[in-house]
């Protein structure tokens, strides 16, 4: 009988985030950043470009956010692949885009001199790496997916469906336009001219005729009028803040220092957002044949430590479509999102598939500030894992919280932590 395998994994790289997947020879990552760049560069040569993906193809490169433990290791990742099809970025607006580059620290600027190219104009950055094939830029949409395509495939195959997006331009169009609109008044793109960069309200998108990735991303909640009536008064007036005023401000130090200024003077009232991804098996009465099986390890990496330290922890299963039902094979990918911001919305919009969520990313590290632990009521699967991203040493002091881990704990959840010495992986075997 033939068959699939699956892997998806929370690497060691320290606190920060490199989640990468595969399904065969399709190669997925979510985040690539951590505090430590050295430990994430050594991981991608030594590791992951070695062993998990020794081709170098990178079928889809998620980007949840700019901060630098989220995309530090962009860059290398990009210089080192031979081919990346296809980046999914959220929109970050100027502004917000300026309130990250006056809030980062000087330690935060050493590794940075693309990333100050990037945080400019990080879509046609992006786009002008001849590896790269094509940019999707994600901003908010509908606030429930749309129905599943009526064509996927009653037999798993590997075939790839890259245009990132079903058809449903009929009832969106309205959408699309504006967000398109925004886009390309505030980015300077024209988006009919560039052929690599593509502009896509949040939604589903079937990456592999069984297997889907689905994008939530919230826009962001700015909300800071002093600060902007400030910078008006340093670089004159403007109507909504485009990509040409951040250049203003990001190539005088003398501007960006009057702007920072009035930023620490500012109340600031401002949540990052992130794109959120769940992935998973995609459902379907047409497809009585397919036979998964998924379980996951907790590991610890001789690399980083002794190596009679290589041990696991087996966790339990996740799925098994012999003893049990459709439930748990989606992993949910939070990013750093304020689930007391969006948790509703969030539940609205993947319906079913919340419910169908075995592996969740716990949000910014499992930081107090960005839980909201309704979400314990929504999240399905037999026995939910939880994983966060950290870091040992004491970088992120409250990541994760303990009531946080408390709150999972309770219910029976299980929670674990990747850091620089463990890591958590998930197999899997599809056989139809
Ligand atoms: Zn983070």
């Amino acid at each position: 009988m033939p068959s699939l395998s699956l892997k998806f994994k929370f690497n060691n790289i320290g606190f920060g985030l490199f989640y990468s997947g595969s399904i065969e020879n399709y190669k997925f990552i979510y985040d690539c950043g951590s505090r430590s760049q050295n430990l994430l560069h050594q991981f991608l040569q030594e590791n992951y470009f070695t062993f998990e993906n020794p081709d170098k193809i990178i079928d889809l490169l998620v980007i949840s956010h700019f901060h630098d433990d989220h995309i530090s290791g962009i860059k290398y990742l990009i210089d080192n692949a031979v081919r990346i099809k296809c980046v999914v970025v959220p929109y970050i607006s100027p502004l917000e885009r300026l309130v990250l580059s006056v809030t980062r620290s000087r330690k935060q600027r050493i590794f940075s001199n693309w990333y100050n190219h990037f945080i400019l104009d990080p879509y046609s950055y992006l786009a002008s790496f001849d590896n790269i094939d094509k940019v999707f830029v994600v901003n908010g949409g509908p606030e429930e997916l749309p129905k599943l395509p009526p064509e996927i495939g009653v037999r798993p195959t590997l075939k790839e469906k890259n245009e990132f997006s079903v058809d449903f331009d009929h009832q969106l169009q309205d959408i699309k336009d504006k967000v398109a609109e925004v886009i390309q008044n505030t980015e300077g793109i024209n988006i009919d001219e560039n052929e690599k960069i593509k502009i896509k309200e949040h939604g589903q998108v079937v990456g592999l005729d069984f297997w889907e990735f689905v994008f939530y991303h919230d826009q962001a909640n700015i909300n800071l009028p002093l600060w902007v009536k400030n910078i008006k008064r340093i670089i004159g007036d403007f109507e909504v803040f485009s990509q040409r005023d951040l250049s203003a401000i990001l190539h005088s130090d003398q501007i960006l220092q009057k702007v920072k200024n009035a930023y620490s003077r500012t109340v600031a009232n401002f949540n990052n957002t992130s794109l959120i991804m769940y992935h998973g098996l995609i459902y379907s009465d047409q497809r009585p044949n397919i036979n998964l099986r998924l379980y996951g390890e907790l590991a610890f990496d001789g690399q980083f430590s002794t190596p009679s330290l290589n041990e696991y922890m087996r966790l339990p299963g996740l799925y098994d479509s012999n003893t049990g039902e459709f439930e748990s094979t989606g992993h949910l990918l939070t990013g750093d999102t304020n689930l007391n911001l969006n948790l509703q919305r969030l539940i609205n919009f993947l319906g079913a598939r919340f419910s169908k969520t075995g592996v969740i990313l716990v949000p910014h590290h499992g930081s107090i500030d960005n839980w909201n632990n309704n979400i314990l009521n929504h999240a399905g699967g037999t026995i939910p894992v939880w994983v966060a991203s950290v870091s040992i040493i004491n970088e992120g002091q409250h990541h994760p919280s303990p009531l946080v881990i408390r709150d999972i704990l309770n219910r029976k959840h299980i929670f674990v932590s990747c850091n620089q010495y463990s890591y958590v992986v998930f197999y899997g075997i599809v056989v139809y």
